[in-house]
């Protein structure tokens, strides 16, 4: 039997090599233009990728969710886009691609998006899809479906908040809860508000992301605002979890020279900054960056 991993592995060479529009993406992935910022603890890099402009201009209000047939169920999918059996959940090539390897993780059924009854199979991906960090965004924080519960997953070494994490570890880290097999982080100083579970196993990382998610804000019935990441890496799963107060900033709704077509999701929170229009992606500022962070996620006590 396959490996999940080598699976993925081989869903995205096929469908690269059979499927016109994945190829076409993926293809011109090398030509996205990049520029990075770097602040004292933080690196951020911000793109033009145009592949990425039905997202993050994504109406996801719940009357236009309602009006459009639901991507991610099967019955809707493209004929081209091929999947790999995953239990509960199928792994899907998304073609509008940020990272080199981009997948979508729909659950099978039609379920509205939500994490914590699906956190350990979100750490269980993590672990099987050992190359890559999977991620999850709420449904009003960036998911293009909140009406259907899936996570992504892309290659590791991308996104610049886990090297930012991976090299400030031991110096912007507080403590603030630690449990048999777990620990729970405040890590400070990177412009966002960011929590880290670290778990040698899933239970205790299960443990601490409850009491986590019970003590963030939420409104009556509804889950937290947040994104959220994880990788398994030296035995250990590492979960970020970016709690958020607002969906888009207010430059994503200003007008003509004050805009700024950028939609916050988990990538964007782990410090790549996405724009479909090159002239947004030109005329951001160096100070621009922390203000939009500030708007989405205050890094306060
Ligand atoms: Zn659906």
């Amino acid at each position: 039997m396959k490996s999940l991993m080598q699976q993925a592995l081989e869903l995205w060479n096929e469908q690269v090599a059979n499927w016109p529009l994945a190829a076409q993406f993926y293809g011109s992935l090398p030509q996205v233009l990049t520029r990075e910022f770097v602040y004292d603890h933080t690196r951020v890099l911000v793109q033009f990728n145009p592949a990425r402009v039905h997202s993050t201009t994504a109406k996801t209000d719940a009357g236009s969710i309602a009006k459009r047939p639901c991507f991610l169920c099967s019955a809707n999918r493209p004929a081209e886009q091929r999947e790999v059996d995953a239990g509960d959940f199928l792994i899907l090539v998304n073609p509008f691609p940020i990272f080199q390897q981009h997948f979508t993780i729909p659950h099978k059924q039609h379920l509205p998006q939500q994490l914590l009854p699906y956190y350990i199979d979100f750490l269980q991906f993590a672990k099987e899809l050992h190359e890559f960090v999977v991620f999850y965004n709420g449904p009003r924080c960036g998911a293009s479906a909140p009406d259907h519960l899936h996570f992504q997953a892309g290659n590791k070494g991308f996104l610049p908040l886990i090297d930012d994490f991976n090299r400030n570890r031991h110096t912007l880290s507080t403590l603030y809860q630690s449990i048999e097999g777990a620990q729970l982080l405040r890590f400070k100083g990177v412009l966002r508000k960011v929590w880290v579970i670290e778990a040698e196993s899933a239970g205790a990382s299960h443990e601490l992301f409850v009491r986590l998610y019970n003590s963030l804000p939420a409104l009556p019935g509804e889950e937290p605002m947040m994104n959220v990441l994880v990788l398994y890496e030296n035995k250990k799963w590492v979960t970020f979890v970016l709690p958020r107060e607002v969906f888009r900033p207010r430059q994503y709704f200003a007008e003509a020279t004050g805009q700024l077509l950028i939609s916050p999701a988990a990538i964007e929170m782990a410090g790549v900054l996405i724009t479909p229009v090159e002239e947004h992606y030109n005329k951001i500022t160096r100070d621009d960056i922390p203000d939009l962070f500030h708007q989405i996620s205050p890094d306060m006590p």
